[in-house]
Formats: C-alpha cells, sequence, structure tokens
C-alpha cells in the first residue's frame, strides 16, 4: 500500500508534472525519492549536493507552492542527500540539510554539518591539511589525505588502463607483498594516475585499517622538506615518512632539477622498500625517460613494475561519462553525452570539464540541455586541447615530405630512401604517441619492436652528427603537429 509520504509526494508530482518540459521533469524530478513525512515536514532524498543545489536555484517557487497546495500554509520540505561524490566529499553516509526556508542565503551558508573547504579541488596543494605534523605524533593520527570518489569503483576500467588498474588492485589488496613495489603509474595529462593512486590507497584502509597510508603530491614533499630545513627539523620529516606503510606519491617528476629533494626521497624510498612498505609513484613518463631525476633514484623505480594509461577508446569513454552523471545524480540526453564522448578524446578531466560546462550553463542561463548547446560548450575545450596524433597521421605527414607513397612506408621495401623515411615514421610515433613499439611496427611495414627501438636510436644519433638529419626532424615537427 502507498505510504503517506508517497501518496504526498505522488500528488506534488502531479502538479510539478504540468508545469514543467517532460525532460526537467525527467533529469530533476524522477529521480527524487520521498523518505518521510514528519508533521507536515516532507523530506525528500536527492542524489547530490549538485542536484539540491540545482533545484533550490530553479525549482524553489514552484516546490514552495506544491508543497502548500498539498500539506497546507504550515507544509514543509527537507533534503536528504544520499552521496555526495560531486563534492569528492570526505564525508560519506547520508546527511540531511534542513531547508525549511528554502531561499538562496541557506545555499551561501551551507549548514554546519557539511564540510565546508570541499569544493576546493585536492589536487591543489594549498587546501588539504599539512600532513607533516609534530615529534612524537602517534601513528594514528596521519592523515591519508585519500579522496573517497577516487576509489575503484568509479574507475572504469578499458583496455586503456587494464595492466595499471589490475596491478593497482593487487597492491591495494597487498601492500608490500606483491613484486609491484614500487608501482609506478604513467600517463599523459588527465588520464586517471592521481585518480588510481588515491584507489590504491583506499583499497588498503578497506582492507587493513589499521596501515599508515599516504598521499602526498611530490610538490608537497618538496615544500615539507624546504620549511624542515628552514626550521631545523629535518629529522622529524625523515622519521615521519619512515612510520609510513603505503606511500603514494603524485607526479614525481616535480622532483626534477632538485637533487636535495631526490636525495632525501631516495633515503626515505630505501628504507620503507627494505622494510617491505609500499610505495606506490606516479608520473608523466615511463622512467628510461625522465630527465632530471637522477639514476640512482631511476634505477629504484625500476625494481618494480611501471604501468601506463593509454588514451581511453569511445566505449570506455562513454562508461565514465555515464558513472560520472549517475554519481551526480543528474540526467542528460543521451545524444548529448555522445557529443562529449566523441568529440573530447584526450583527456579525460577536459571530458568531465565539459560535461559540468553544459550542467552549469543550462543552469545559469535556465535553458535546457540541447545538442546545440552541449555543442558550443564542447567546441571551447576541443579548440584548447591538442589534437591527437596517431601513427597514421605521422605516417602521412612523413610520407608528404618526403614524397614517399604511404603504402611503401607500411610495407617492407628495403629501398634506402624508404627504409630511412620510415624510420622517422617510427621515431615521430614512438616521440608523439602512446602507442607500443611492437604496436608502432605492426604499422610501420610489419617490423618487430627491436626494429622500431633501433629506428629511434638511430635517428636520435644521426640528428646529433648530421646537419641534414637535424632540419629533417626540424620540419617534420612542424609539419606533423600543422596536419
Ligand atoms: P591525471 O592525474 O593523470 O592527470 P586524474 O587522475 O586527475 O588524471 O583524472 C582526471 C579525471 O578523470 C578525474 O576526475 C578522474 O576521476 C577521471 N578519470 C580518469 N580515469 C578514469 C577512469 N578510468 N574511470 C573514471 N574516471 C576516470
Ligand atoms: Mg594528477
Amino acid at each position: 500500500m502507498e505510504k503517506a509520504y508517497e501518496k504526498v509526494w505522488s500528488d506534488c508530482l502531479k502538479v510539478i508534472r504540468d508545469n514543467i518540459s517532460p525532460n526537467s521533469f525527467n533529469t530533476w524530478f524522477a529521480p527524487i525519492k520521498p523518505v518521510r513525512l514528519i508533521e507536515k515536514v516532507l523530506t525528500l532524498q536527492v542524489p547530490s549536493q549538485f542536484f539540491y543545489e540545482w533545484l533550490e536555484e530553479h525549482y524553489i517557487d514552484l516546490l514552495k507552492k506544491t508543497i502548500k497546495k498539498e500539506l497546507g500554509s504550515s507544509g514543509r520540505l527537507e533534503y536528504s542527500i544520499v552521496m555526495d561524490n560531486s563534492l569528492r566529499s570526505g564525508q560519506s553516509g547520508p546527511f540531511t540539510i534542513h531547508a525549511p526556508t528554502l531561499n538562496k542565503k541557506a545555499l551561501k551558508n551551507p549548514p554546519i554539518n557539511m564540510p565546508l573547504d570541499l569544493n576546493k579541488k585536492a589536487d591543489d596543494g594549498k587546501s588539504v591539511p599539512n600532513p607533516f605534523v609534530i615529534p612524537g605524533l602517534k601513528k594514528l593520527n596521519i592523515h591519508p589525505q585519500l579522496i573517497d570518489s577516487y576509489n575503484f569503483d568509479n574507475f572504469i576500467q578499458g583496455d586503456c588502463n587494464r595492466l595499471a588498474r589490475s596491478a593497482g588492485l593487487a597492491v591495494g589488496q597487498n601492500p608490500g607483498k606483491t613484486s609491484f613495489n614500487p608501482l609506478l603509474i604513467y600517463s599523459a595529462n588527465g588520464l586517471g594516475k592521481t585518480h588510481l593512486g588515491h584507489a590504491i590507497g583506499i583499497e588498503v584502509k578497506s582492507h587493513f585499517p589499521e596501515k599508515t597510508v599516504l598521499y602526498v603530491t611530490a610538490e608537497q614533499f618538496t615544500n615539507q622538506f624546504i620549511d624542515s630545513i628552514r626550521n631545523g627539523n629535518q629529522n622529524d620529516f625523515v622519521h615521519f615518512y619512515q612510520m609510513i606503510d603505503v606511500l603514494i606519491v603524485d607526479d614525481i617528476y616535480c622532483l626534477a632539477g632538485k637533487p636535495k629533494t631526490q636525495d632525501v626521497f631516495f633515503h626515505i624510498f630505501n628504507q620503507l622498500h627494505q622494510s617491505g612498505k609500499q610505495i606506490v609513484i606516479t608520473s608523466d613518463q615511463p622512467p628510461v625517460e625522465m630527465s632530471g631525476i637522477e639514476p640512482r633514484l631511476l634505477s629504484r623505480f625500476k625494481w618494480g613494475l611501471a604501468a601506463d594509461l593509454q588514451l581511453p577508446d569511445l566505449e570506455t569513454r562513454m562508461a565514465i561519462l555515464q558513472k560520472k552523471i549517475y554519481n551526480d545524480g543528474v540526467e542528460m540526453p543521451a545524444e548529448v553525452l555522445e557529443l562529449i564522448g566523441t568529440k573530447i578524446t584526450t583527456n579525460i578531466r577536459e571530458m568531465e570539464g565539459a560535461l559540468i560546462s553544459i550542467l552549469a550553463h543550462s543552469s545559469m542561463n535556465k535553458k535546457e540541455i540541447t545538442l546545440e548547446l552541449a555543442a558550443k560548450t564542447i567546441e571551447k575545450f576541443v579548440r584548447h586541447s591538442p589534437r591527437e596524433l596517431t601513427v597514421d597521421s605521422i605516417q602521412q605527414s612523413v610520407s608528404k615530405y618526403f614524397d614517399i607513397p604511404l603504402e611503401k612506408l607500411q610495407s617492407k621495401s628495403r629501398k634506402r630512401e624508404t627504409v630511412q623515411a620510415r624510420q622517422f615514421a617510427m621515431y615521430f610515433s614512438k616521440l608523439y604517441t602512446k602507442s607500443s613499439l611492437a604496436a608502432i611496427g605492426s604499422k610501420c611495414g610489419n617490423k618487430d619492436h627491436a626494429t622500431v627501438l633501433h629506428a629511434c636510436k638511430t635517428i636520435k644519433n644521426l640528428v646529433e652528427t648530421d646537419k641534414r638529419f637535424k632540419k629533417y626532424v626540424d620540419d617534420l615537427k612542424h609539419l606533423i603537429k600543422m596536419y
């Protein structure tokens, strides 16, 4: 039988449905669940903070009128927010917002039980608490600095991340006990390194709550180190890090050109590694290509596993977008999601940025989310993101430049000019794409990975010794990026 609160809400919905467009109704009202009615206070469960704010912003008058109509002049509304991934909240579990007045002021001064500083990006080194505290501090007190929503559940699996994801999961379930120590995750910007790093930490915490986990950016690490020198408590700094069971250091390349910081990190690394503690590192490059990092540190990075995150394919991009809107409790026409997923291909952060902008845009201008609106917003993102280079597009540029037919580049021909042009194509494919050596080889005359490696070395050597080759490379760099 229908409960009283269900009846009240379904009556409200009838009124609301007559007053707004079907699309808006489905997006903003269909996901709401009534949870209780106590003395004329109807409590509605909404999926996220974002959702609540949107209702307050756009439908406040309609809601007020409808509630008064159904419950009389003393009728009131309260919201219960179930999950709040949109804010990357440190708080999980339900909490209730009392918004009896339903006015905009309440938004600007959120209720006290909502963490206030969550809007700040956790990437921003300044907004997270400094974990480097004082000597004698208790192990338990170390704040792990993990972002709840960056968990494995929310990390969509695809061909692009299979190895890194499963290695991360293994490490999370068995820290320090796998051969993936250190685990180094590398990729271009915006492809999930930070997310995966946090997910490992969260996984460890869920299996071993007693373990001390710390996520820290290399930049924070550096700043803490500099502070410790200034304050003369360098030993405390080192001791602090020795207490960690699972250390996750994000964007290690920030240590490039900082020999003293690298030095102290080297010692901390050794200590932790020797005592079976887990280390996770992220970077924008594989160890072989990291410049400005001392060889002895690089050699340590090679002890474990280096796994990369590649560009996600369309299917994975769509799955990520769908998960995102589901978590945020919003709905979007399927064709709009598809447009985002097909247009933004090289950076997941930008893809999410476009999604958020489209929502914001339609909210600010009180417009429905249409394909046209979406296309306009996406255009801005696409224009600013560098185009994706592929082995094919590189081959085409090389073919044009040397005036050698594409088919020859892709053939096994041993003619000298062709071999050389093919080597350029391999060299630039390695430089500009995420394709593996084997994948590049298979597209360039069905060669194996050793041939591609040899080609890259040959071109590098020739560039250093032969002016003509230097010019070829410079010209080609231009051409490839223009094309
Ligand atoms: P990076 O550290 O490599 O620059 P991030 O980890 O910050 O990238 O990821 C950028 C955004 O993309 C984040 O919001 C993250 O949650 C999201 N993201 C990346 N990879 C995935 C994935 N496989 N599934 C779901 N979301 C992802
Ligand atoms: Mg990152």
